[in-house]
């Protein structure tokens, strides 16, 4: 079954991205027709899916601080193409409607955007958090079928855009980790990104390293420069302390032409890629490497992040549990001996 990875993340992470809270009755019609068409219980899993929830549903206001219990009317103030079928959007909300608790903008946090022509939400990650005037820039990819993100990218400049949040996706600690693995896939940067420039800018008292692995399927969707390059300053103006590496699964044609300065690994991230990001992994010498146990480091604070596309969480740390909760540790997290406590699928 063909499962939207955000979609999935954002039950996982509590978010329901469904937040189905009315529906347009044509379009429902038109998605319960092609259930019922496709069988019995096809027909029953996407009647559970399909069905308006009120409960979920928020009411808008425009005179009160933006919170996670209703929507804010925002503006749209900038649409731009980032690169292929995605884009840079940025939204403003009122300053004034700005909560005052700093901490509610502590990393990683999201917000749902509303598609009002539907009445369907989603989560987006506001790359650079919000600024004092409201500002929050997105970057967007549109799915072929998908109904917000294409909503999204037909939006016009000056045109409102409802938001609701801030939601928290994880929480940012200090002092908890020597070491912490971010391991992501497509749009899966995008929280991670949040967390880095908001760490590298103003957590000077954490004294941990960080490795970002990304991957995209080829070249041309690696994330546009306006998400790359500062995340390039940062490592290049930290080596001690943060590494990016950019795997691709395939070279394409825009390979040689923006991506020249960038180093890429030709390949899925696996087990040797994440052993090899490890910092401890990189101390030792190559013999002792040779016979140390996999687990050895798992009396070190290690931490492993993972966001991108279902399969490829699936495939580093295992697949999600029930109601999508966190699940058991699997993949190549598990074969490499890291235990639940050190492993956070986003
Ligand atoms: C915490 C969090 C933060 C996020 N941040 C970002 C972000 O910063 N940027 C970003 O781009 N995304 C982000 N997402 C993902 C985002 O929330 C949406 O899931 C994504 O935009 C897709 O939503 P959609 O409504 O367009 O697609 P959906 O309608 O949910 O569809 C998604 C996919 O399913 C396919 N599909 C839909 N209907 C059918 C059908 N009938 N048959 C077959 N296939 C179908 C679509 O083609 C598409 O590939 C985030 C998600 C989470 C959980």
């Amino acid at each position: 079954m063909l499962k939207p990875r955000f979609q999935v993340l954002a039950r996982h992470a509590g978010l329901r991205a469904q937040g189905l809270a009315t529906i347009n009755t044509s379009r429902l019609l038109r998605r319960a027709t092609t259930a019922l068409l496709l069988g019995g219980t096809s027909a029953v899993v996407a009647a559970y899916f399909l069905l308006p929830d009120i409960s979920r549903g928020a009411p808008t206001c425009d005179s009160i601080p933006l919170s996670p219990s209703h929507f804010t009317p925002a503006k749209l103030v900038s649409s731009t193409y980032a690169s292929s079928g995605t884009i840079m959007l940025t939204v403003a909300v009122p300053p004034e409607l700005l909560p005052n608790e700093s901490d509610l903008f502590a990393p990683i946090w999201s917000v749902f955007i509303k598609d009002d022509d539907i009445q369907v939400e989603r989560p987006y990650t506001p790359l650079d958090g919000v600024d004092k005037d409201g500002n929050m820039r997105f970057w967007i990819k549109k799915y072929q079928h998908g109904e917000v993100s294409r909503w999204l990218h037909s939006k016009k400049v000056g045109e409102t855009i409802e938001i609701r949040g801030p939601l928290k996706t994880w929480s940012w600690k200090d002092d908890a980790w020597d070491e912490i693995v971010l391991i992501s896939g497509g749009t899966g940067i995008t929280p991670f990104y949040q967390l880095l420039r908001t760490v590298f800018s103003s957590s000077p008292s954490f004294h941990g390293r960080i490795t970002l692995l990304h991957s995209s399927r080829s070249p041309s969707e690696l994330p546009p420069r306006e998400v790359l390059n500062p995340l390039l300053k940062l490592a290049q103006h930290n080596p001690d302390r943060l590494r990016l590496k950019l795997f691709v699964d395939s070279l394409d044609e825009s390979n040689g032409q923006r991506f020249t300065d960038l180093e890429m690994h030709h390949g899925r991230i696996g087990k040797d890629s994440i052993r090899r990001a490890l910092y401890s992994a990189s101390r030792l010498s190559w013999w002792r490497g040779l016979f140390s146990r996999d687990s050895e480091d798992s009396d070190r604070k290690i931490l492993f992040l993972v966001c991108g596309p279902q399969q490829m969480v699936e495939a580093i740390a295992g697949p999600y549990g029930r109601n999508y909760s966190q699940g058991p540790i699997g993949g190549v997290l598990q074969s490499l001996g890291y235990k639940s406590h050190q492993v956070w699928k986003l």
